[in-house]
């Protein structure tokens, strides 16, 4: 079987918890080079991955990556603000690219990336694990197919309590903004697949608890948004509070749920007839072997980087409405 070569980009607690070891269980992918500003960790897992040395980087030579040939995706898993410069560097190293979420911190970010990806004719896409996950995919299907009526209303949120008051999580020029960003990110693209429409209004508000370990980004926030069919959905996302973890739809003629939802295992489906029994996977195998298929086969990928700014977009209409204390309309 065709295996593609990845280069991991940022080589932190996701990398190493979640992605590395995810290499094992794909059919398509393999580790075959490593990217890190730190020069013990490439040390490390080079050795721990056999990676050769030729095939570790630093930040600062990472464009020589154009001259590898057993790399042919690039998987940026770094502080969102450093996704588009990665990304428009490795198209530009004709490599294609798998970027984390969110694709960036600004629409005009993610449009340069989208721009030099097309422009290297490189595939972009963004990290949407859950767009692949059979338990997401099935409330998909039951919306679509209308198995509980039309989706009226829907109730998404994600959160959770963060550590470490130094991390870049908290910065905004690090990160763009804070728990909506991060996470409340899982609850609008839950509403957006779970309606398969775009929102024309949102409106948000927020609180903040600890202003001082919050001074430069969002603790929690509220939001609701409004879709063309006339659905609703109401979403949540903190930093401040565990086990926020939930997505609800609401039918005409009942309702299906996942609790937890966008953990990275253990996701749990009922609906108003009882509960669903549904396979677990590993999400960034599974994502990542989704990529890869793409390639070899020449598809366009699902999760593109119009993606990835369709949720950008949003995201800032949900800070613009906080801030102006008022709805605002998107996607006119
Ligand atoms: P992390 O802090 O654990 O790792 C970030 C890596 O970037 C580290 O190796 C760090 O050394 C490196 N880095 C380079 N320049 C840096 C700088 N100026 N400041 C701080 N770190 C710098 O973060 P993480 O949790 O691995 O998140 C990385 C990305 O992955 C983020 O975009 C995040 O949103 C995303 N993420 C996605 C999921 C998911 O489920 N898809 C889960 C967690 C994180």
């Amino acid at each position: 079987m065709e295996r593609l070569g990845f280069a991991l980009v940022g080589l932190g607690k996701l990398s190493g918890e979640q992605i590395a070891p995810a290499f094992k269980r794909t059919s398509h992918c393999r580790l075959t080079a490593l990217v890190s500003g730190t020069p013990k960790k490439l040390k490390e897992w080079g050795a721990k991955y056999k990676i050769p040395e030729e095939s570790r980087y630093s930040y600062e030579t990472f464009d020589e990556i154009a001259e590898n040939p057993d790399v042919d995706i690039v998987y940026i898993v770094l502080p969102n603000a450093m996704h588009g410069e990665f990304t428009i560097r490795a198209a530009a190293a004709g490599k294609h690219v798998l970027c984390e979420k969110p694709m960036e911190v600004s629409t005009k970010k993610c449009e340069q990336m989208i721009a030099a990806c097309k422009k290297a004719k490189r595939q972009l896409a963004i990290a949407y694990r859950l767009q692949f996950e059979p338990h997401h995919l099935e409330m998909i299907r039951l919306a679509r197919k209308k198995e509980f009526g039309k989706v009226k209303l829907i109730e998404a949120s994600f959160g959770f309590k963060i550590g470490e008051p130094g991390q870049w999580r908290l910065k905004h020029d690090l990160s763009g903004g804070g728990a909506l960003m991060d996470v409340g990110i899982y609850a609008l693209q839950a509403a957006r697949y779970i309606t398969g429409e775009e929102p024309i209004e949102v409106s948000g508000m927020e609180t903040k608890s600890d202003s001082r370990k919050f001074a430069e980004i969002d603790e929690s926030i509220f939001w609701t948004m409004r879709f063309p069919s006339g659905a609703m959905a109401n979403c949540g996302c903190n930093y401040v509070a565990d086990d926020m973890d939930r997505l609800r739809v609401y039918c005409e003629e009942g309702w299906f749920e996942l609790q937890p939802a966008y953990e990275y295992s253990g996701l749990k489906a009922r609906t108003s007839k009882g509960p669903l029994t549904i396979k677990n996977v590993d999400h960034f195998a599974t994502e990542m072997d989704a990529f890869a298929k793409n390639i070899l086969e020449g598809e366009p990928t699902k999760v593109p980087g119009e993606e990835g700014l369709a949720d950008v977009r949003v995201l800032m209409a949900v800070y613009e409405s906080i801030r102006k204390g008022r709805p605002i309309r998107v996607n006119d």
